[in-house]
């Protein structure tokens, strides 16, 4: 099958093979990636309509203990400076946030060992404890399962750890030996199990990612039917062992939103901030390809250029209404709106 064929196939079928996802990826061209667009937009908006969700997103700690060969907070940039924030920091960005209109807070933040359960499990019951409408969903990485069960009885309802890349060779070649591939594919069945809802995802045009990387991507995305998934381009940080490598592309990311949105049509997506990085309407680019989720920063002022995971990153110099207000511009400049709800993932029901 050529790759109209294949489109044509995935649009109605929600499924390809591995082979035919790679054929895919590989054969798209201006027409596939237009006609693909157009078939995610529609089963977008048979399901959610014009709505895109918000999430705050707010930057917990920038210390971490891995050493991702793409990350700007590795531990190996020496050169990052390092900050955490105090509980009340982050119960004041969620306040916040509330005031606002946010009713999904995404906690993120490197390995930080000062998160200790205790802590975070602190922080999660009284966000929820003061926002009982709201959901709040973790993205700290690698934990134990006892650690996950905990952080999940405490109230957290989602959690975001991407795969970063679902070929082993490739994981091999973006992480140092001491991560590996197995259990970070553990850690995201580990976090279903445990009643989360769970996001994967991973970057496009990270250094070594070819066609047959993405097909696997493709087909565990297939495979594991994530309720979110994160993707969005690589931007090198000058610190880094990549820092001379070269970014993932618009036209890329955009595409593989699109045939995402049309392997697992409810899927929350997100225009990442990434997105809107390497290209002034990257996030807008990214919705009109099949997005549904964007998620303005919430974090401190103070502290936003610290969270470096990238060069260049936006929306590191404003208010937190300022974000909100100029996405809020954005979505509705291409005829989306931003709604407040918890945006909870179509199907699944509210525990
Ligand atoms: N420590 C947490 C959060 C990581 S930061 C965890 O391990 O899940 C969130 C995501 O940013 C990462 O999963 C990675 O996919 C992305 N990221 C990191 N460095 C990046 C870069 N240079 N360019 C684009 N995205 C990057």
């Amino acid at each position: 099958m050529n790759e109209d064929a294949l489109a044509r196939k995935l649009a109605a079928e929600h499924s390809l093979t591995l082979e035919e996802y790679e054929a895919l990826i590989s054969g798209r061209n201006k027409d596939t990636a237009l006609y693909l667009a157009d078939e995610a937009v529609k089963v977008r908006e048979r399901i959610y309509g014009k709505d895109v969700f918000v999430r705050g997103l707010i930057e917990i700690s920038s210390y971490c203990k891995n050493d991702c060969l793409y990350c700007g907070i590795r531990r190996g940039n020496k050169n990052a400076e390092r900050y955490r924030l105090t509980e009340d920091e982050i119960l004041t960005c969620a306040d916040e946030g509330y005031d606002l209109g946010f009713r999904t807070f995404v906690l993120q933040g490197g390995e930080d060992a000062y998160f200790t359960d205790e802590r975070v499990c602190a922080v999660v019951s009284e966000i929820k404890r003061r926002h009982p409408d709201c959901a709040v969903t973790l993205s700290l990485g690698e934990r134990t399962r006892e650690s996950y069960k905990r952080l999940r009885d405490a109230g957290a309802d989602r959690y975001l750890l991407r795969h970063e890349t679902a070929d082993r060779e490739h994981y091999a070649r973006l992480h140092p030996p001491e991560m590996s591939y197995d259990n970070r594919m553990e850690c995201l069945y580990t976090l279903r199990e445990l009643g989360y809802q769970v996001g994967c995802g991973f970057m496009v045009g990270s250094p070594y990612q070819t066609a047959r990387c993405l097909a696997e991507d493709l087909a565990f995305i297939e495979r594991f039917r994530p309720e979110m998934c994160g993707i969005g381009p690589f931007i090198p940080h000058h610190g880094t062992p990549f820092g001379g490598e070269a970014a993932g592309t618009l036209e890329m990311t955009c595409f593989l939103l699109s045939v995402i949105r049309l392997i697992h049509p409810p899927v929350l997506l997100p225009a990442t901030t990434a997105l809107g990085t390497i290209d002034p309407r990257g996030r807008e680019r990214g919705i009109l390809s099949g997005a549904n989720v964007v998620m303005p920063n919430l974090s401190p002022v103070s502290v936003r250029k610290k969270y470096e995971l990238y060069d260049n990153k936006i929306c590191t110099g404003e208010e937190s209404a300022q974000c909100r207000g100029c996405l809020e511009a954005r979505m509705e400049s291409i005829g989306y709106k931003i709604v407040t709800s918890r945006g909870d993932a179509a199907g699944f029901e509210q525990k």
